[in-house]
């Protein structure tokens, strides 16, 4: 290469002395419909069901969440008292009458004045119960992960209802299988680990 201008010299002062990747855009950043799955399953880590963790996030035409909730008891209602079995004698020693599900404080859980003509992301196709409360919420679309409970009748009749208000029901199927996250990503550099004291404008 002939270099004949300074011009040339400072670009290869500057490619020297940088010790970045090239700007480049990212490729394997993470879709919007995965995005909102992936908070959907965050959140169900929030659940103290040592069944079934279950997590919604409803999102807005403008792809904006504005509803987010996982499986647990009532406000108030103690999940250290209140029963968390599946069976037992007593039908009121199992958790099926006082779990709040997911779809249900997604919705009540909104930041916005309504949800109507929202998608719902949810981990497991909703009961007939939370199709009610989806119908009677004006969410116009339902992205689900799994339908592995298909057979029961709580499903059969949420498909009823959910179809007949004519809600779009979608499975789920994501590019990546598994997302890590990652606390100690953020302090490596190119794969470096980088020490507070070494950190770019660390004045520690
Ligand atoms: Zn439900």
């Amino acid at each position: 290469m002939n270099i004949a201008h300074v011009s040339d010299w400072i670009c290869i002062y500057e490619f020297l002395r940088s010790d970045e990747a090239p700007c480049k855009k990212r490729e394997d950043y993470l879709e919007w419909s995965e995005y909102f799955m992936a908070v959907a399953f965050l959140s169900a880590q929030r659940s103290k069901d040592p069944n079934s963790q279950v997590g919604a996030c409803i999102v807005n035409s403008e792809n904006k969440i504005v509803g987010i909730g996982y499986n647990g008891m009532p406000n108030g209602c103690s999940d250290d008292l209140l029963p968390w079995a599946r069976k037992a004698s007593n039908k009121l020693d199992t958790k099926y009458l006082y779990v709040c599900h997911a779809e249900l404080n997604a919705i009540l859980n909104k930041n916005s004045a309504d949800v109507k003509g929202s998608t719902m992301y949810v981990a497991l196709f909703p009961c007939n119960e939370c199709a009610k409360l989806i119908i009677q919420s004006g969410i116009k679309k339902i992205i689900y992960m799994s339908d592995k409970y298909c057979e029961m009748a709580e499903m059969k009749a949420s498909k009823r209802l959910l179809d007949m208000a004519g809600v779009e029901c979608s499975p789920f199927t994501p590019k990546h299988r598994k997302i890590v996250i990652d606390f100690d990503s953020i302090n490596k550099i190119e794969n470096r680990d980088i020490t507070c004291s070494t950190a770019p404008g660390c004045s520690h």
